[in-house]
């Protein structure tokens, strides 16, 4: 499957499951036909880390946010001119993950809003897409896209979408990616899989979410870039679309949102 190119537009190079071995990550990565990778950034004390990452190997890019679930543990949650002028790196493609989850941290609703309030203003203002974390949040996640959006446009993926139809329907009435993580695969995933189904495939990407989220056939391991694609493979099968042309599709969408992917390897 040499001509096969697969982006994996998420996951977390960062994390202690694959930091201390990424020559052989990203080594395996490529050999599974995913050329490049966004890692993104969850707490802004970690950000130093990924921008070294993305600078030690070319095939990697990162962003820069706070993840709601790190919000109250970021003391730069809503530092919008460090987020601002950090994105202003040559690899900086993105900002986030910011979001909303009410599933682990209901605590923190106001801090999460206000997190994600001041990501999207750094989203609006530099045109690099949004990252969105939504869990168990649909309700109020709709209700400041749609706000936000009001305010001024800017660009977005709907990353590891596990939400409902109208949190679906809701991005793509504002132009958004929504991207599709190892849950995808799984059988459980009856609702999901049929958004994919049935979503233009122009807004669809994929993602491995890694270390997390492993899909089928290998779920239950440590996931890795590599793993992004068994997911493409699935979606290839639940659209009914030829691997290749299928494949090619969710490049280009990811260079389409990643702009800055596209600069990069054009020069
Ligand atoms: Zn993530």
């Amino acid at each position: 499957m040499s001509n096969i190119r697969i982006i994996d537009t998420h996951c977390h190079l960062d994390f202690n499951e694959l930091k201390p071995r990424l020559d052989e990550v990203i080594k395996d990565a490529k050999i599974n036909n995913v050329t490049d990778m966004v890692t993104i950034s969850t707490n802004l004390s970690r950000i130093d880390t990924i921008k070294e990452i993305s600078e030690q190997y070319k095939e990697v890019f990162f962003t820069v946010g706070v993840h709601p679930n790190e919000a109250h543990k970021d003391k730069q949650y809503d530092d919008y001119y460090f987020m601002e002028n950090y994105s202003n790196h040559e690899k900086c493609v993105g900002i986030g993950e910011g979001g909303l989850d009410y599933f682990y941290n209901m605590d923190y609703k106001k801090l999460q809003k206000r997190s994600l309030e001041v990501q999207i203003n750094v989203a609006r203002s530099t045109n690099l897409p949004m990252i969105i974390h939504s869990r168990d949040a649909d309700n109020d996640m709709i209700e400041i896209l749609k706000s936000e959006y009001k305010n001024g446009p800017f660009r977005a993926i709907l990353h590891c979408f596990s939400s409902g139809e109208d949190l679906a329907y809701c991005g793509l009435d504002l132009d958004f990616f929504i991207s599709f993580s190892g849950i995808l695969t799984f059988s459980s995933a009856k609702n999901i899989q049929k958004i994919a189904k049935n979503i233009p495939l122009s807004k669809i990407l994929v993602e491995t979410d890694s270390p997390y989220l492993a899909p089928s056939p290998v779920r239950g391991t440590v996931n890795e870039p590599k793993n992004c694609l068994h997911t493409s493979q699935f979606l290839s099968k639940l659209r009914n679309v030829n691997f290749f042309d299928l494949s090619e599709t969710l490049y280009n969408n990811s260079l389409t949102i990643y702009n800055k992917i596209k600069l990069w390897n054009n020069k």
